[in-house]
């Protein structure tokens, strides 16, 4: 089993294994030269000749960057920033340009440079949001020292925003309650997820989802780990549990389909990465 716990997973920051040093937020820039992680709108730009990697030393010229990068922390102890460049900046060919969660899929970076492009990720995408205030319309500054942003209008102080998901995986005897999205790739199944509502715990949450997407009752619910998912900024908490009761209806407005799957023929699913394939490795034999 490739990862033993959760705290292992890719996007987790065990996953950075000591070689990532955040710095606080707003710290001078030591102008050294180091890493670029380099997005283009929803797109990572990475570096494809040889080894899929980030962009090291100084920026090639086709990068017309916006701003010039914001400092998150050191790798191995070279500066390392996030760069946004503009939508219509044309790719070289020794290079490509995708969405973070397809890098992650076709497993184009090992663990740790994935991490780190997770976390720069959810930072630019913090940045972009929180430049103006919700409620008032005013441009932000720095809180110094986090990444939380106070109105220079109004005051309100605006703080990343991290939303929590249970997913569930639910089993009855050997058999495992899977679902399929109509978005993922033919024949694909995962185990139902969803977000925390107001006022709920995240048993009730995982409670409530399964029910809702499946019509499946469950008992027994167990905390088995966490992983920080930065598609844009959920943290997902996976929990086990037994059936309790009641017949499958697939929630359509949602689902593709839900059913039983016996633990020893199941279908694809997403990878032991995730914590929904590491779930379905770790738990779906009764461990
Ligand atoms: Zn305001």
């Amino acid at each position: 089993m490739r990862y033993r716990e959760s705290t292992d997973l890719p996007f987790n920051a065990g996953a950075l294994r000591d070689g990532f040093a955040a710095v606080k937020p707003g710290e001078p820039d030591p102008e050294e030269p180091g890493l670029w992680i380099v997005f283009r709108g929803g797109d990572l730009v990475l570096k494809a000749e040889g080894d899929v990697t980030f962009i090291e030393g100084e920026p090639p010229g086709w990068i017309v960057s916006r701003g010039s990068g914001l400092l998150i922390g050191t790798w191995h102890g070279k500066p390392v920033r996030v760069l946004e460049i503009g939508n219509g900046v044309a790719i070289p060919a020794d290079y490509l340009a995708e969405p973070l969660l397809f890098t992650f899929f076709h497993g184009r970076l090992p663990d740790d440079l994935l991490t780190l492009a997770g976390l720069a990720q959810q930072i630019l995408g913090w940045e972009r949001k929180s430049a103006v205030c919700s409620l008032c319309g005013g441009a932000t500054e720095r809180i110094p020292g986090t990444w939380g942003k106070k109105c220079r209008e109004c005051g309100y102080e605006h703080f990343p925003h991290i939303h929590p998901c249970t997913i569930v995986l639910v089993r009855r005897q050997d058999e495992l309650l899977l679902i399929r999205k109509p978005e993922w790739p033919p024949g694909y199944y995962s185990i139902p997820s969803g977000f925390c509502d107001f006022g709920e715990s995240l048993e009730e949450c995982a409670r409530r989802e399964v029910e809702e997407e499946t019509g499946i009752r469950i008992k027994e619910l167990r905390y088995v780990g966490s992983q920080s998912w930065p598609f844009p900024g959920q943290l997902m908490v996976g929990f086990i549990a037994e059936y309790a009761g009641g017949e499958i209806v697939v929630e359509r407005g949602e689902l593709e389909d839900a059913a039983w799957f016996s633990d020893d023929s199941l279908p694809p699913t997403f990878s032991a990465g995730s914590i929904a394939g590491w779930m379905m490795e770790r738990f779906g034999k009764g461990a």
